[in-house]
């Protein structure tokens, strides 16, 4: 009889143990998909260090949402406005060889891209740099981890010398000041917001962990929190600067830290002088008496730690406002010790993964970049397929640029749905619609993306292939294939591999199995702050996951807690620096045409754009529709009442919800959930409303907040 399995949860990046018991297990009843076939179980994984056994409501349900909708054959129409027609692989190959030859031979390689996800294993993520900055001969691979967390990638690597998360989850254990900023956990990490603030309810532990919540909502996060700041959108760097200004005048600094082991502090104090609580507090819209309040809790803590996501990355001054967070670590020595560190959440499962495979444009394996000829070299040396170029490749955004000014004839898009993801979804629909040939690699059929595909190729997903993920504290699980891929679905990494192959490159894409593709990544990571070439699937299978740093000749479960406890840093002076980013707020702000900021979010219920969670009926009664959330003040104003509809307009589109008067939510800020697209019974398409400017260090897109006006629906 097939036992139990042990996987990572395939939703958020806080990446949670798994149990999976089969359809036939004892004591279960057997619930089926729609096509009849029984569904496994999932249940929390006492055994990983992760998440102790916890599981939310995803990933208890993960594996009922396996076997529905799901893509099982490849699909081709020469033209967009045909219907899709089924084809074989072998078809679907030779209609990719011969574009991508037809356009090297015309544009060259600048002309190809591929957007993949941090949905991807380790191993599909890996074989897509390989194929593109190595067989192809460009860059131009980028992942919606761009949109995700690219900031956090480019402020621990300005400020710290490379990426990589100094933290890990015994941190909340240990903290007795937790500052969330900029990442709602009780809705988008539900597990560890449970470990944090089930430590924080025992009441002799209540005196020794204090939390601090920055968001302009309020929300269950915020609801349990000592002190919740509700800033105005887009001053999270002003709010930094003015506690950094308060800790400067009060001497609250870790002197023996700052001249030992950091660097660039006295243009960074210069900078301070301006941030006074009485600027700032009119900035961010609080009282200086809060201001000094989350000053004092910062200044008198032992061990800071402190937490955001997506609030703080999806912004034009992302980058700098992690720079900013991390300098009041640095200013107080609040890193490199228990407890303490600044400590990005993933949003995606295996968004860490694919920063150690090289996954974004400008990296490469092994927090490498392309613009280093070192690092060039290493890889080429293992890829043996000729030099790769020194340039960066075209982000996201930027290949929705080049589709429309026809600088790209071929998209691949991978396990993502951009069409509700990206901003300004018009111009990407049209960007699509002509570029000369997309491709959509895909689990689940008629996603919105794929409906303005040329080629869909059917992808075999989590549980149906082996692969690793790793998770926001480093921790790396090996995830089996335990059920049958349907159809012709084939896993990404045998696609990528087939075409490295078809292309000539026999050799360096004989790959017999998915542990030896990752065999060679972990060898790419050798000496690099996130080695892992100690690990193997054979190891984690037998030994359970395991936190990096691995290096090679590593004992299992080794403590590789935090990183930079010795005081150095991998920048070449060895020292951390302090970045002196002056704040610019918001790219769109607001005027009397649209006069409110719209920002945008996640239920706990969904999971991106639903084209997993949309699945199952249970999670669709949880959260029916997205609903609207406005201060009363503003509703009036625009004359709205609850339970009504509402149509929210931007300079770039609309979209109609129902309205929720919420008091608590900042007057001048309203909010609506990201998850729905034009494929739901209810579209409300909230990306249409917003706009592509983004970081200009990170390149990521401020998803979080647009100018909109509001109206009634007669
Ligand atoms: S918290 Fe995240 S990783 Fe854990 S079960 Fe829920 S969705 Fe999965």
């Amino acid at each position: 009889m097939t036992s139990h399995v042990h996987s990572q949860c395939p939703y958020c990046g806080v990446g949670c143990g798994l149990e999976l018991l089969p359809p036939a297990a004892k004591g279960r009843a057997t619930l089926r998909d729609h096509q009849g076939t029984p569904v496994w179980g999932a249940r929390g994984d006492r055994g990983h260090p992760s998440s102790l056994g916890q599981v939310c409501i995803k990933g208890a349900t993960v594996a009922q949402t396996l076997g529905n909708g799901r893509l099982s054959q490849p699909l081709y129409r020469p033209q967009l406005g045909q219907p899709l027609e089924p084809i074989t692989w072998d078809e679907a190959f030779t209609i990719l060889l011969q574009r991508i030859r037809s356009t090297m031979a015309g544009k060259g390689p600048q002309a190809l891209a591929m957007y993949g996800s941090g949905q991807f294993h380790c191993e599909d993520y890996y074989l897509a740099q390989k194929l593109f900055k190595g067989a192809l001969g460009t860059n131009n691979f980028d992942a919606n981890s761009r949109l995700c967390m690219s900031s956090a990638v480019a402020g621990y690597t300005r400020s710290l010398g490379s990426d990589g998360p100094p933290c890990c989850y015994e941190d909340l254990d240990q903290c007795d000041l937790a500052l969330l900023i900029g990442a709602n956990m009780a809705d988008c990490h539900p597990v560890l917001f449970q470990r944090l603030i089930k430590r924080h309810r025992k009441r002799r532990y209540k005196k020794n962990l204090q939390i601090v919540v920055v968001d302009p909502r309020q929300t269950d996060t915020s609801k349990a929190a000592d002190l919740h700041l509700a800033i105005r959108p887009g001053t999270d760097l002003a709010l930094l600067h003015g506690i950094g200004h308060l800790l400067l005048r009060q001497a609250a600094l870790d002197f023996d830290f700052i001249e030992g082991c950091t660097e660039g502090f006295f243009a960074y104090a210069r900078l301070l002088q301006e941030w006074t609580p009485t600027r700032v507090a009119a900035i961010c819209g609080i009282s200086s008496k809060d201001l000094r309040l989350v000053t004092r809790i910062w200044a008198r803590s032992q061990s800071a730690l402190s937490l955001w996501s997506m609030g703080v990355n999806q912004s034009v001054e992302g980058t700098a406002t992690v720079s900013g967070l991390i300098n009041l670590h640095l200013l107080t020595g609040q890193i490199g010790r228990p407890g303490a560190g600044p400590f990005s959440l993933t949003g995606q499962p295996n968004a860490m993964g694919g920063r150690e495979a090289g996954g974004l444009a400008h990296l490469l394996p092994g927090y490498r970049h392309v613009g280093n000829p070192q690092h060039r070299s290493d890889v080429e040396a293992i890829w043996k397929l000729g030099p790769i170029a020194a340039e960066p490749g075209l982000s996201a955004w930027q290949q929705i640029e080049a589709m429309e000014s026809g600088a790209l004839d071929l998209w691949w898009v991978a396990a993502t749905n951009p069409l509700v993801s990206m901003p300004h979804l018009e111009r990407v629909k049209a960007a699509m619609a002509s570029c000369p040939l997309v491709v959509v690699s895909e689990a689940y059929a008629n996603t919105e993306t794929s409906r303005w595909a040329h080629l869909v190729l059917p992808a075999a997903q989590w549980s149906e292939k082996d692969g690793v993920m790793v998770n926001s504290e480093r921790r790396v699980t090996f995830c089996p294939g335990f059920r049958q891929a349907p159809g012709e679905a084939r896993a990404d990494w045998q696609v990528f591999a087939e075409l490295g192959r078809r292309l000539g490159f026999v050799e360096q894409f004989s790959y017999e199995s998915a542990a030896e593709v990752y065999g060679e990544m972990v060898s790419l990571s050798a000496g690099r702050v996130c080695d892992t070439s100690g690990l193997s699937h054979e190891l984690l299978r037998q030994e359970g996951p395991q936190q990096w740093p691995f290096p090679a000749g590593a004992l299992p479960n080794q403590d590789s807690r935090g990183l930079y406890c010795n005081g150095i840093f991998p920048t070449p002076t060895g020292r951390a620096r302090f970045m002196a980013d002056q704040p610019h707020g918001l790219a769109e702000p607001t005027n009397r045409a649209f006069p409110l900021v719209l920002t945008t979010g996640r239920y706990l219920g969904h999971w991106h754009t639903m084209t997993r969670t949309g699945q199952l009926e249970r999670l669709r009664r949880m959260h029916p529709e997205p609903l609207l959330e406005v201060n009363p003040v503003d509703a009036t104003s625009a004359g709205l009442v609850d339970g009504a509809f509402a149509i929210i307009r931007s300079r770039r589109g609309q979209a109609t919800a129902r309205v929720a008067l919420r008091d608590q939510i900042r007057p001048g800020t309203v909010f609506l959930p990201m998850h729905w697209g034009a494929s739901q019974k209810q579209p409300c398409a909230v990306n249409e409303l917003m706009h592509a400017l983004g970081c200009p260090i990170s390149q990521q897109p401020e998803l979080k907040a647009a100018a909109v006006q509001l109206a009634s629906v007669p």
